[in-house]
């Protein structure tokens, strides 16, 4: 608690037990609301999800009896926001094209008889929505204007959405209603963007930590279905198999959720699939028989996001590369919003990475290409980390924060397979990256370091690993070039396997030893493709650490 801060009086905890049954603030959401009530700041506010974001918007006209209006994407959460604050006693409604009523609303709404009103950023964009604003504001003063999920307004953030970019408007449409933007996923970056598009006057900027302690985490290599979700369910009977709770798998595509769905009924799990493609009531269908436990298990593309409001969820799965760090921290925030242990696990393979890249090329502008190629390359390297996971999130949103658990096994597979170094076994079912490599930290490997970046060398940097790995082995693939046979380096690596060498060329990218160019056109790797290929090169880095290598065998 912040000692300069008065804490709450006494009405004011009455009202917060009255309506929203709660005996206390957690700690920033008193010093949000304190800000609004008794100074009118404008906040940014970056909490965690499950700290409870929407009682720091809803208080402050719930206590003064004024009119808070919140700006939210999803029209299915709105409902059942206005639905929960009905529920208690708290009147509330939505407004937007899509709402019926409209004049009797209106008339209320007018007259202050709303104390939270949601509107779709959509709307309040447009000159209805402008003129309704701004009569609310003449007639009965509002309290709040509060932009939630407000990340979206952001280019660089994961989730834009160009009618957000409107949304700065506000403060000149209604310049002394404080606005309170709030996320639960924000780099510094984005919240500098999220301040400045949305013209916030020296906001009161509020951050919770970001580590869900209750979360464990785990990569996994993809290899069968079944076999991949076997390994993290309970068999009840012969052939049927259970999660041990509510879970949600993302695939990345929607057929892809048709496979793994097929693939998890044929196990006996009660689920179904969700995606943009199914109706809006097949949807709503899906999401209610999930919340009321009558389906164990959703499979879903990220379309299924934002607005579950389910708060025992298990596990989420991806059962492919998720997208950025940004994307798969907010939806694996979707476990354990109830605080219980909650575990999230990613199956991939490197070759995901293919379609999230080939993205790439529609994508015009290039500073923002860069950025989006940036955070594709930090999600490939915290799939292929071997140092502790939750570091490396943590340290993506804010380079100082540390948490409590690392280091421990509930922390992550990393963080827990270091502590049980001694116990190698059901090594084979994980990703053969630097976990297994780097257990031994007294094997060197030096030498299989300098073979690799040989082979890339020698077979001219024009190639993907492929190649390279094959000249290790001594392959005799047709796809090897004849010229490789002749080479010293053929068969120089013969000791492991290509799958061990191509996890080790990975383990080499993220010490930025080897890096990646893009060819275009004909002359890339194979001579006549069309299409662009992704060349494996040696980086300044690995070519000097090479020459010395090879510098120091010469001398011996
Ligand atoms: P967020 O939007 O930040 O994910 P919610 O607003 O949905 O979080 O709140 C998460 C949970 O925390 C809800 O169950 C809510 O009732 C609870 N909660 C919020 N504030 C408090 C509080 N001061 N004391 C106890 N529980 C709270």
């Amino acid at each position: 608690n912040d000692p300069s801060i008065p804490p709450p009086d006494k009405d004011t905890i009455d009202a917060l037990k009255k309506y929203f049954g709660h005996a206390h603030f957690r700690p920033m959401q008193w010093k949000i609301v304190r800000s609004i009530l008794e100074e009118r700041r404008d906040n940014c506010c970056i909490m965690a999800t499950g700290y409870g974001k929407s009682l720091c918007y809803q208080f402050p006209s719930v206590y003064t009896g004024g009119t808070t209006v919140v700006i939210s994407p999803l029209i299915s959460l709105m409902e059942d926001q206005v639905l929960g604050l009905k529920v208690a006693n708290i009147p509330a409604c939505f407004l937007g094209s899509a709402q019926k009523d409209t004049a009797d609303v209106m008339r209320s709404l007018m007259r202050g008889e709303y104390r939270v009103v949601y509107i779709t950023p959509e709307y309040a964009a447009v000159g209805a929505g402008e003129s309704v604003l701004k009569d609310l504001d003449r007639k009965i003063g509002i309290t709040l204007i509060a932009i939630d999920e407000a990340h979206c307004v952001s280019q660089w953030g994961h989730d834009f959405r160009s009618s957000y970019r409107t949304l700065g408007r506000i403060r000149d449409m209604l310049p002394k209603v404080p606005i309170m933007a709030v996320t639960a996923t924000a780099t510094p970056e984005v919240k500098n963007d999220i301040c400045q598009s949305l013209g916030l006057r020296d906001p009161q900027i509020t951050m919770t930590s970001f580590d869900r302690q209750n979360l464990f985490l785990e990569v996994l290599s993809k290899t069968n279905t079944q076999h991949d979700l076997k390994s993290l369910m309970r068999e009840t009977r012969r052939f049927y198999y259970e999660f041990d709770g509510p879970t949600i798998v993302y695939c990345p595509t929607r057929k892809e959720t048709e496979n793994v769905g097929q693939s998890l009924k044929a196990m006996g799990v009660k689920c179904e699939i969700y995606h943009a493609g199914l109706t809006n009531e097949k949807r709503k269908d899906v999401h209610h028989r999930f919340i009321r436990d009558e389906l164990q298990c959703i499979v879903a593309t990220v379309a299924f996001g934002m607005g579950i409001d389910k708060h025992d969820v298990r596990r989420i799965i991806h059962y492919g590369a998720p997208k950025d760090i940004e994307s798969y921290y907010q939806e694996i925030g979707r476990a354990g919003r109830d605080g219980m242990n909650s575990s999230c696990h990613v199956f991939y393979t490197p070759k995901d990475f293919l379609t999230n890249r080939y993205f790439l090329n529609d994508i015009q502008n290039d500073r923002f290409r860069q950025h989006k190629a940036q955070m594709i390359s930090k999600m490939e390297k915290y799939l292929a980390t071997t140092k502790c996971r939750r570091r490396m999130i943590l340290s993506h949103f804010d380079k100082n924060c540390k948490s409590s658990v690392s280091g421990t096994a509930q922390c992550c597979d990393n963080c827990a397979e270091k502590l049980r170094a001694a116990n190698r076994a059901g090594l084979s079912t994980r990703v053969l990256t630097a976990a297994q490599m780097n257990q031994d930290s007294q094997v060197d490997y030096s030498k299989e370091a300098q073979l690799m970046l040989n082979a890339v060398k020698v077979t001219g940097e024009s190639f993907g690993i492929g190649v390279p790995v094959m000249l290790l082995v001594g392959s005799t693939n047709q796809k090897l070039p004849d010229r490789c046979y002749k080479l010293k380096a053929y068969g120089s690596g013969r000791h492991r396997s290509e799958k061990w060498w191509k996890a080790f060329a990975r383990v080499l990218k993220q010490e930025d030893m080897l890096t990646e160019n893009k060819a275009g056109g004909r002359g890339g790797g194979f001579g006549n493709q069309k299409f662009s290929v992704m060349l494996t090169v040696l980086s300044t880095k690995g070519r000097n650490w090479l020459n010395k290598a090879l510098m120091s065998d010469g001398k011996a």
